[in-house]
């Protein structure tokens, strides 16, 4: 493909992608392929030469869209969202263009310096302390996704309580001694990937009951780390969330921090979803506390129309997690000295060495929508989510289980889980509408995010109506 074609068929491909857009909802939201499915559609080798670009164009909608969740679909309630816009996407197009790696500043200035601009710019819109701002020795950083962002923290962490424990303990001289005592909390509400940062990171991950609202609270913690310190353990990461996944509960960050500080512990917050909606200011209340963590990540690949992948992380000093990855090659000494005291080389603040130039997807976002639109796109969410809540409320076969604080709203008919897990079956199979399951403790639940900006109050009276249509049938089957 050479320039002339390629503007030919990117114009294409542009058409199409507006088209599958704005057409979305004809299609079926959730696939029935079944496992294995594209194997047979397509050869197992790769050609010999090159092929006709209408050869490969006719094959999306014949092997791929088959295969495809329509995660952007009006009737797409599965997990979270997973923001889509039209300005993120031309932001990509440019940056796979330049395709630079942005690893030092000087492997490309801009790459670099946009992003502390734009890490900036969200910082100020979120209303984060002016540690987390640029400048000083915070600042804020594009992760790939937020589990990473609890990873390199958790790594932050570590290097930290090894270093300090070291320094009030000079007669330890090996670092290991005390890594295998380290210890880190976070609620039993808390997404996966932290457990998997300690298991990577090689740091027991202790689960704390949450309280009845799904919330961890500050004595159950302070308990926590009075038991371990007594058995000798050193406490030194906690990972609190803001909107857990499973019901969009929020730890009590405000009771947490105090705790992590007086005890020399590392708190990162993670808001993954939730923290979009802190741009606006009636929400901005919930992340109180955030004074107190060591560094704080919210996906605006999520919920704030910059597609993935977009993690934005803040740390409030970002000399440990420099100095827990710092490795040095002589390729990389191009800028001098100077360039290092004003500008990082974020490749010290993740775990790949590359890295994409996506806060350009950032400033598109944040140029042409503005912040007004964003706040009203999330306000408009969250209102949809209330209108589901009161259909569910009005019919007494059904119950809520958590509190509705953003576009999240967690549902069941009242009674055993059974009935529940057949209903969620039959709605997938179904197809109209797609949603997953949650659990807390023993009871499950059900799920409706509101995900696709496209989502109208239609769509939710639609949704209802087939899940109270699909309900009907479940429960006078469980009658005969
Ligand atoms: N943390 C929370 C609270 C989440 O809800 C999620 C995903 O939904 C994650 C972390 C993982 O996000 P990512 O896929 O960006 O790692």
């Amino acid at each position: 493909m050479d320039g002339a074609e390629f503007r030919r068929r990117g114009k294409e491909m542009i058409d199409y992608v507006a088209d599958y857009l704005e057409n979305i909802q004809e299609r079926r939201v959730f696939p029935t392929v079944e496992p294995g499915y594209l194997h047979q559609l397509i050869p197992d080798h790769a050609p010999e030469e090159g092929e006709k670009w209408d050869d490969l164009f006719k094959d999306i909608e014949r092997v791929i869209m088959p295969g495809v969740t329509h995660w952007n679909h009006p009737q797409f309630h599965a997990y979270f969202p997973s923001a889509n816009s039209y300005p993120a996407m031309c932001a990509d197009i440019l940056c796979d263009a330049i395709g630079c790696l942005g690893f030092t500043w000087a492997s490309s200035p801009a790459c670099t310096e946009l992003e502390v601009v734009m890490m900036d710019w969200l910082a100020k819109l979120l209303n984060l302390p002016e540690q987390f701002l640029s400048g000083g020795k915070g600042g804020g950083v594009i992760q790939g996704t937020a589990s990473e962002a609890t990873f390199v923290a958790l790594l932050a962490a570590r290097q930290k309580a090894i270093q300090d424990y070291r320094h009030n303990h000079p007669e330890i001289k090996n670092g290991e001694e005390v890594a295998d005592k380290l210890v880190a909390y976070c609620s039993d509400n808390s997404h996966v990937s932290v457990e998997r940062a300690g298991l990577l990171g090689r740091v027991k991950i202790v689960q704390l009951p949450a309280d009845d609202k799904q919330s961890l609270r500050g004595d159950t913690l302070q308990e926590a780390i009075n038991k371990d310190k007594s058995m000798g353990l050193i406490p030194c990461f906690v990972c609190a969330t803001l909107g857990t996944t499973s019901s969009c509960a929020f730890d009590n960050i405000k009771e947490l921090g105090p705790i992590c500080e007086k005890e020399g512990i590392w708190m990162h917050v993670d808001a993954a979803y939730a923290g979009s909606a802190f741009i606006c200011p009636e929400y901005r209340y919930l992340l109180d506390g955030v004074e107190h963590a060591m560094s704080f990540d919210f996906n605006p690949h999520k919920w704030l129309m910059v597609n993935f992948d977009c993690s934005a992380m803040w740390l409030k000093d970002s000399s440990y997690v420099v100095d827990a990855f710092n490795v040095d090659a002589a390729f990389l000494k191009t800028g001098g000295n100077d360039i290092k005291k004003t500008m990082p080389d974020f490749r010290h603040w993740q775990i790949p060495f590359g890295r994409r130039f996506r806060s350009l997807k950032l400033w598109f976002v944040l140029r042409l929508y503005g912040v007004r639109a964003l706040q009203d796109i999330i306000r408009k969410q969250i209102a949809l989510a209330h209108e589901f809540e009161g259909l569910v409320v009005k019919d007494g076969r059904f119950e809520i289980v958590a509190e509705v604080i953003m576009g999240l709203v967690c549902f069941r008919m009242k009674g055993p889980n059974e009935p529940n897990e057949k209903l969620l079956e039959l709605i997938n199979k179904n197809g109209r509408i797609h949603l997953v399951p949650g659990k807390i403790k023993s009871t499950y639940f059900i799920r409706f995010a509101v995900c696709a900006k496209s989502t109208e109050s239609k769509d939710i009276a639609y949704a209802w109506s087939v899940i109270a249509e699909l309900a009907t049938r479940i429960i006078s089957e469980n009658k005969r």
